[in-house]
């Protein structure tokens, strides 16, 4: 049986003391996001940009707690599979794909999603019930995600194709 939505406000404060302690890892570790990066990141709805920090990690940290690991793993959201995670201002990317201008776009748009929702509390609630609520793949952040950074992908080839016809 999947878990029930319901849970969110029990897993809540461990979730958000987790991300707040991520957060903070990239915040003063991480490196800021390059003048093109702030541009992609102003273009999927980042009103800060220059706030984000992006921190290279050999691998994606889940929460240590049981539970969370193996609603993660539900989700296929395991340290192995993920590639990117977005907490407020603070991105943390795996080191092997690093360079990956799409994914960066796509935990931007998590960003400009916790900009809107006005804390990283508020983004987690609506994003684990999101999850809880429809999968982890068709939850609606998830999908707004993949669709707003394919799209900018989409236009960064289309303004190449138009600089090489010049
Ligand atoms: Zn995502």
């Amino acid at each position: 049986m999947a878990p029930s939505p319901r849970l969110v406000p029990l897993l809540l404060p461990w979730v958000a003391l987790w991300a707040q302690r991520e957060q903070s890892r990239a915040l003063q570790l991480g490196h800021p996001l390059s003048p093109e990066a702030q541009k992609d990141a102003s273009l999927v709805g980042v009103s800060q940009p220059q706030r984000i920090r992006v921190l290279v990690v050999p691998q994606i940290q889940i929460p240590r707690s049981a539970f969370l690991r193996q609603l993660g793993e539900r989700w296929g959201y395991t340290s192995q599979t993920t590639t990117g995670l977005s907490l407020g201002y603070g991105i943390h990317l795996r080191a092997d794909c690093s360079h990956d201008r799409e994914l960066l776009i796509h935990e931007c748009v998590h960003t400009a999603q916790f900009e809107r929702l006005g804390s990283l509390r508020e983004f987690l609630r609506i994003y684990l019930t999101d999850c809880l609520v429809h999968g982890y793949f068709t939850s609606p952040m998830e999908q707004e995600a993949r669709t707003t950074a394919a799209a900018r992908v989409q236009e960064i080839r289309t303004d190449n194709d138009a600089a090489d016809a010049c």
